[in-house]
């Protein structure tokens, strides 16, 4: 009898903000019985130069690029682009040197909110990792202004705050581009998380669909049976296929773990049948 497919199509490594190696958190995935796994590193795909030799799960390539919507910065995952493209090679650099661009400009607020010298100190601590706010909240952290990383997000990195910067992130346009270019699906990632109303939620459903992108997270981390029957609602609504995902970050984060996000419910068209 065949294994029942599990499908973690938004997952992190310590390429970017998470901290299990890609080895460390494919063995993790399997362990919680994934069957089909993409880690999707914010901006980039170094992940997949890093793989064990015999990865044991079927892998698709993945990646979460941040872009900039009606002045809101929002995730798009793309899913099975292939890695050799020159399109991902250009994607990834642009979006390197953003980050970094940002990483100046959010120790550049910091330093005029009175927390001096974070940027060696971040980039330090991000080391070959896709640079981000979470290695400033360590930063912070670890300089003693704040007890933990949430805290160094509510009071100096989170949505209005000094840290907040966004406006250096290209427009949907571009990463549905960038994800098409390279041969994949374009996923809007965790679509409640920006706390959009319903009609603004539709207004960037349309636009998503209409630059190509295909797919909704219908499912994403812990999330309640109410928000997953609204997002597979906008689905129908909308044409769009549904995907899955835990955004595992940390082993620590329980609410998170690869694999164990609620299953797609069944009226939704899932976005792996397309690849098949
Ligand atoms: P960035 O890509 O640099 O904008 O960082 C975004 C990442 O920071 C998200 O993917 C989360 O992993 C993390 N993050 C966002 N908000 C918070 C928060 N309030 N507390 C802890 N981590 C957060
Ligand atoms: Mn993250
Ligand atoms: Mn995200
Ligand atoms: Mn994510």
């Amino acid at each position: 009898m065949s294994e029942k497919a599990i499908y973690d199509l938004h997952t992190h490594s310590n390429l970017s903000d998470g901290s299990l190696s890609p080895a460390g958190l494919i063995e993790l995935a399997r362990e919680n019985g994934v069957t089909h796994l993409a880690i999707t590193d914010h901006d980039t795909v170094a992940a997949y130069d890093k793989l064990p030799p015999d990865p044991d799960i079927t892998l698709l390539a993945g990646i979460e690029l941040s872009c900039l919507w009606q002045g809101r910065s929002i995730h798009i995952v793309g899913l099975n682009i292939n890695l050799e493209s020159d399109v991902i090679k250009t994607a990834v650099n642009q979006q390197a040197q953003a980050r970094h661009k940002r990483a100046e400009m959010i120790a550049a607020k910091l330093s005029k909110a009175g927390i001096k010298n974070t940027l060696e100190q971040a980039l330090c601590i991000a080391g070959e990792a896709s640079i981000g706010r979470p290695h400033f909240a360590q930063c912070l952290v670890d300089m003693g202004i704040v007890n933990n990383k949430e805290k160094a997000f509510r009071k100096y990195l989170g949505a209005g705050k000094p840290g907040d910067i966004k406006q250096q992130w290209p427009d949907l346009e571009t990463v549905l581009a960038w994800i098409k270019g390279a041969g994949g699906t374009g996923v809007i990632a965790h679509p409640l998380k920006y706390r959009m109303t319903r009609s603004k939620l539709m207004m960037l459903v349309e636009e998503f669909k209409h630059f190509g992108g295909s797919a909704i997270e219908v499912c994403s981390g812990f999330q309640d049976k109410p928000s997953t029957s609204s997002l597979a609602r906008l689905c129908r609504e909308t044409g769009l296929m549904a995907s899955t995902g835990s955004d595992f970050h940390h082993p620590q984060q329980k609410w998170a773990l690869p694999g164990k996000q609620s299953a797609l419910p069944q009226d939704c068209r899932p976005v792996w049948e397309c690849w098949q």
